[in-house]
């Protein structure tokens, strides 16, 4: 296992000048951009989840992007940045993403958004999950990835950040089919592990200056966290990411299934961490977790291990639930359900704003995938524990 190195910096806000420090002293720790030369075009792979302000801390922020084009066009170098969000992988659908997330100030000759919606097949044979896939053709047509990432909580997966957002190279609406063939927590996480294995970014950069707690990826709430991460392998970035934020390798799958496949640590003091703020000065302790339902298991395969790993489990099981007086009826849940578990129903108890309409979901069907989470516009889809889960998560903290 490799334990290339991961550069934490401090970074108090969004203006350009201190991103610009921040930015500059990460990449500088690392030799991120050593790889970049003359004439080569690079592919930006931002988190564009969703169409969303910039302060709203769901997508990665323009002043960051702004910054990286600008030393990636000073080597002389062209720029490419897309993304797919959940939705309809279209040009207009995507543009519009664009404009919400304030990316069209960041064009000019030599930088471009993405206008290649093309779709690609791909044969990964030493992959653990994803062995054939489709994929955004956009991918092929630069000479070198850059995963830029947004640091939040996830409802399925614990947490979202480098690793994570290489799903987003799975076109929009072919996103759902893989939640089908993969709805097992740690399979769907090595299908996030295949896919940076497949694609090899050169470099992974982490906007962790305001981050997202609770109800993440989407609609959780904004977390000021204060740091700019980058190395050139997304595990020992992700744990230290995880670190931060409360959490360890048994809260976050993608974590665990790199581990097992002996391409991340196990723990975050295996991690070579450079830069002048330290681990404990960048640890936000009461950062609030999306959910930890997948967060225990007892080591050694005793029966009585088997026992409490599943009492565990059933503890700390979540399902999604709607806030009925918050659902504006909008249906985005029902379209994007890969088990098509979601019904709308009439109700008394839905918001005014609204429709009248609210999703009832068939507990048979549901997969817990928490895409219905993940896509509902105004956070109406909450991840709701039972209540032992809720008690025991209460007392971790
Ligand atoms: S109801 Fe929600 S969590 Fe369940 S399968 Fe559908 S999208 Fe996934
Ligand atoms: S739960 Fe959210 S996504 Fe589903 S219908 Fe209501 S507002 Fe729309």
């Amino acid at each position: 296992m490799s334990n290339t190195p991961v550069a934490l910096v401090k970074c108090d806000s969004y203006e350009y000048e201190e991103v610009k420090r921040a930015l500059d002293e990460s990449l500088d720790l690392i030799d991120a951009l050593d790889f970049v030369k003359p004439g080569m075009k690079i592919g930006i792979k931002a988190n564009l989840v969703t169409g969303s302000a910039a302060d709203k801390a769901i997508t990665t922020h323009p002043v960051l992007l702004k910054r990286l084009c600008e030393l990636l066009t000073k080597k002389g170098a062209s720029v490419v940045i897309g993304d797919s969000p959940g939705g309809l992988y279209t040009p207009a659908f995507v543009q519009n993403i664009y404009k919400s997330c304030g990316l069209y100030e960041l064009e000019s000759s030599s930088v471009a958004l993405n206008s290649d919606f093309s779709i690609k097949d791909g044969k990964f044979p030493e992959a653990s999950s994803l062995k054939s896939f489709t994929y955004t053709g956009w991918l092929d047509d630069v000479d070198a990835i850059i995963g830029f990432s947004k640091l939040k909580t996830h409802a399925m997966m614990g947490m979202s950040c480098a690793v994570k957002n290489m799903f987003g190279c799975i076109p929009g609406t072919t996103k759902p089919e893989y939640h089908m063939r993969f709805p097992d927590e740690k399979a769907f996480a090595n299908v996030m592990v295949d896919l940076n294995e497949f694609f090899k970014p050169a470099l992974y950069i982490v906007d962790a200056i305001d981050g997202m707690e609770g109800n993440g990826p989407t609609a959780g709430e904004k977390r000021h966290i204060g740091a700019v991460l980058s190395s050139k392998r997304p595990y020992g970035l992700d744990m230290v990411c995880a670190s931060m934020i409360g959490m360890g390798i048994s809260d976050v799958q993608t974590l665990l299934v790199a581990n097992e496949r002996g391409l991340g640590p196990k723990d975050v003091s295996e991690v070579s961490i450079l830069g002048n703020y330290g681990l404990d000065d960048a640890r936000i302790p009461d950062f609030k977790r999306a959910t930890i339902h997948q967060s225990i298991t007892f080591e050694g395969g005793s029966a009585f291990n088997r026992i409490k790993s599943i009492a565990v489990k059933l503890a700390y099981s979540t399902k999604p639930l709607v806030k009925k007086d918050e659902c504006i009826g909008c249906k985005k849940c029902h379209d994007t359900c890969p088990a098509k578990a979601i019904t709308m129903v009439s109700s008394s108890g839905a918001s005014k704003k609204g429709t009248g309409n609210i999703p009832q979901i068939n507990r048979s069907k549901c997969i817990k995938c928490f895409c219905c989470q993940e896509f509902c516009p105004v956070g109406a889809m909450k991840v709701h524990y039972n209540p032992v889960g809720n008690m025991l998560n209460k007392m971790q903290r």
